[in-house]
């Protein structure tokens, strides 16, 4: 291991921080902890805000809700917009609320809702929360789960005036479990000096004393091989990376589509394709994708388990994502209700060519 406080590891460190900036499009430097994603959700919920202070969050799955829960287990106030799973917040949603509830510091968001592979028009939604402050003279903070989008889904965090925004190793980055990143703008540092943190491992302010020294020990190992994977994805530069997951999720939605399935998502994030399985038992078709196939899918969580099924292509070959097509329409030939491969087979190629720089 490099000793933590050595010069070696300032600059495994170093090449980290510039590679999650080049990602998230900030210029901000992003703060490092060791824990995963929901650590970095409480690290922002206990230093932004304080108990008995009011936020909202908009909810359409088990992740978005996980804000809330967050913000209630250390006394804030949670107001919340509920939404239909598979439907993403409107911005005048957020605007008629904020109308209702002018106490409100800040809007907790979640780019994709992982639960049901919705995406939620972050530039749209953050300008407006922008705006509706500016109009009465106080800036309410944005702050985004973008967990399973970073590097995945199109996501600018300064051009869309986004003040926080956080990820984790696990996802589009493909590294292991184990480090999770927070990227905080001007206005969100500055709230973060008055006195209110109720964590000491989680404050952020520690972080952000000097974001290039960590406060604590971290995960050593994962710096470097984070820092190792982002550049080898960014090597690609970061259009090409979000066109070539872009393909894999098509891709995904036209074998689906295919086998006469629905997306349940109406604005669709290319992290995870969530499909209606009516009818199926969801549960069997899993079983024998793993049983005989060795093809890993997820079913829908919570209130969904059973009514969906969720694929994804992150960090898959086109090789895999062919393979998969395979073994999905010989799952749903084996219990009855096949479909032709073959008749999408061509274009299902053609749109797999976009994704070579992931051979
Ligand atoms: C995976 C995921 C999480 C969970 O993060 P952990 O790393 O398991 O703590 C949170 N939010 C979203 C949107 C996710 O996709």
């Amino acid at each position: 291991m490099l000793h933590h406080r050595s010069d070696e590891f300032a600059h495994v460190l170093d090449r980290l921080i510039n590679g999650l900036k080049a990602a998230f499009l900030t210029e901000n430097d992003p703060a490092v902890l060791t824990s995963s994603g929901t650590g970095a959700m409480e690290a922002v919920v206990v230093s932004l805000f304080s108990a008995g202070e009011s936020v909202l969050v908009p909810t359409a799955g088990k992740f978005s809700r996980r804000w809330a829960e967050i913000c209630r287990a250390h006394g804030i106030e949670v107001g919340i917009i509920e939404i239909e799973p598979g439907q993403a917040v409107l911005p005048e949603m957020i605007e008629a609320h904020l109308e209702k509830a002018p106490d409100t510091r800040a809007v907790l968001l979640t780019h994709c809702e992982t639960a049901t592979g919705s995406l939620t028009d972050l530039n749209a939604v953050c300008r407006t929360v922008r705006d509706v402050g500016r109009k009465r003279g106080k800036h309410i903070l944005s702050c985004a789960d973008c967990i399973s989008s970073l590097l995945i889904d199109e996501l600018r965090v300064d051009e869309w005036c986004l003040d926080c925004a956080l990820a984790a190793s696990q996802k589009g980055l493909l590294a292991p479990p184990g480090l999770a990143f927070v990227v905080l703008g001007k206005e969100a540092r500055r709230l973060m000096q008055h006195p209110r943190s109720q964590s000491y491992y989680f404050d952020l302010r520690k972080y952000y004393d000097d974001v290039r020294r960590c406060p604590f020990t971290p995960a050593v190992s994962l710096v470097r091989a984070v820092a190792d994977s982002l550049e080898s994805i960014l090597r690609h530069g970061l259009q090409n990376v979000w066109a070539a997951n872009r393909a894999g999720a098509d891709a995904l939605r036209l074998i689906i589509k295919a086998a006469g399935f629905r997306s349940l998502a109406e604005r669709q994030s290319n992290a995870v394709v969530a499909f209606m399985t009516d009818g199926l038992d969801a549960e069997q078709v899993k079983r024998i994708l793993l049983d005989r196939h060795g093809v890993v899918i997820a079913h829908g969580q919570q209130e969904l388990r059973g009514s969906i099924l969720r694929v994804s292509g992150i960090g898959k070959s086109s090789r895999e994502i062919l393979a998969f097509a395979e073994a999905f329409a010989d799952t749903l030939a084996e219990i009855g209700c096949g479909f032709d491969l073959e008749a999408i087979r061509p274009r299902l190629q053609n749109m797999l060519e976009d994704r070579r720089i992931w051979e």
